[in-house]
């Protein structure tokens, strides 16, 4: 008989173990407190990009090796989907308006720093960032670019995965909270699982006293005056900005990160900062539609780092924090190994600090 397993969360995390774990033979039930399009989740929300090196001017050293090794798995992660899913690795721009570069050249250097694969980021003249980026040639002297960074399209992903679930045919419960889960457990009114994994993102609080919110508001345009090729980095004091490019002109511009768990709709404040910072990068961005604004906050614990812990009959994944969609693969390997050997493994063998723990 098949090993049962119960996933709370379908957000990127849950969706993807979900076809994973049901694809390596495991009978998957999945319980999510909303709807099967994902509004409720972080990651409808999440900008999609997949940026270990940009990150490191912020983050752990380790995110940008962990994030590297989860890059390549991206691949063999959407082969197992029924539908295409965009994902691009064509790299990063930096600029800065003139005023500004001091800076940009202190935020590159200390990347370069961090990175353990400087080789990958190089200083571009303004010949280089005009074959790169035409429309930003005539408003930026020099930038900087990062190899082998990119995107991929979170909406696009979530429907994919939502397709990949039920063409598999596995259980899945909407609009079923589950508030406070127990190992074997997600309530009263469902049987013993040979397994339960919580995935529910900053849904687990209750459980998880030290897993904070961090806010991040963002808004979709439609933007036909503006071609840009890139994910576009703009450095800035006050406004730092980054624009990801979608299909059909439309580009994801945010994002803001605010130290609160509130989940309501962006601020006036937060709109002009992120538009005003888009206009000064292309003035283009002045004619184009507002398409969508959206926030949400990101699940972290303390050191802003994830986080895998396993105790008999639980697996607990969260703090995925700006990094989800550049992790989620990698965490995803951890968990299954976590699985086969009924305890926790190490996400980096020289690093404790990332250690999965068994509680
Ligand atoms: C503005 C913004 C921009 C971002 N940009 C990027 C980016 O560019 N690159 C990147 O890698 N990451 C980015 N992130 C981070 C990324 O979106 C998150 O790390 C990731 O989405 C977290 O996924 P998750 O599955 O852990 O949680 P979620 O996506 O939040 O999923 C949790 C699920 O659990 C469900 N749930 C919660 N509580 C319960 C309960 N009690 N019972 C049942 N179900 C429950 C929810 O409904 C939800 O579906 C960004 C985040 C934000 C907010």
């Amino acid at each position: 008989m098949k090993q049962t397993l119960a996933i709370v969360g379908a957000g990127l995390a849950g969706r993807m173990l979900a076809i994973r774990l049901a694809d390596d033979g495991w009978d998957v039930t999945l319980f999510d407190q909303g709807e099967r399009d994902g509004l409720e989740s972080c990651s409808y929300t999440g900008a999609g990009m997949l940026a270990p090196q940009s990150e490191l001017d912020r983050a752990d050293p380790h995110i940008a090796e962990l994030g590297d090794r989860s890059i390549a798995l991206w691949p063999s992660v959407l082969t197992r989907l029924p539908r295409p899913v965009d994902l691009v690795m064509d790299g990063t721009v930096l600029v800065a308006h003139s005023t500004d570069e001091p800076d940009l050249e202190r935020m590159a250097r200390r990347i370069l720093d961090r990175s353990p694969s400087p080789e990958r980021i190089r200083r571009l003249s303004a010949a280089e960032l005009g074959d790169l980026e035409p429309d930003l040639a005539t408003r930026f002297q020099h930038g900087w670019f990062i190899e082998r960074e990119g995107h991929i399209d979170n909406r696009q992903l979530l429907e994919a995965l939502e397709a990949g679930i039920t063409h598999r045919s596995i259980t899945w419960h909407t609009t079923h909270p589950c508030p406070s889960i127990r190992p074997h457990h997600v309530d009263t009114d469902h049987p013993h699982y040979d397994w339960v994994i919580d995935c529910r993102g900053l849904g687990a609080q209750g459980d998880l006293p030290d897993l904070r919110g961090v806010r991040g508001e963002l808004l979709h345009l439609h933007a036909p005056e503006v071609s840009l090729r890139h994910p576009i980095r703009l450095t800035h004091p006050r406004y730092p900005l980054y624009v990801v490019p979608r299909t059909d002109n439309l580009f994801v511009i945010g994002a803001t990160e605010i130290e609160s768990d509130d989940r309501g709709p962006i601020t006036v404040r937060s709109a002009l900062e992120l538009l005003t910072a888009a206009y000064s990068l292309h003035s283009g961005f002045a004619e184009a539609h507002i398409v969508e604004a959206r926030a949400d906050c990101r699940p972290a614990f303390p050191d802003n780092l994830p986080r895998v812990t396993c105790e008999p009959g639980l697996v607990r994944i969260n703090g995925l924090y700006r990094h989800g969609f550049l992790l989620a693969p990698l965490l995803l390997e951890t968990v299954c190994q976590t699985l086969a050997k009924s305890e926790a493994v190490s996400l980096l063998e020289t690093n404790t600090l990332l250690e999965t723990t068994r509680t």
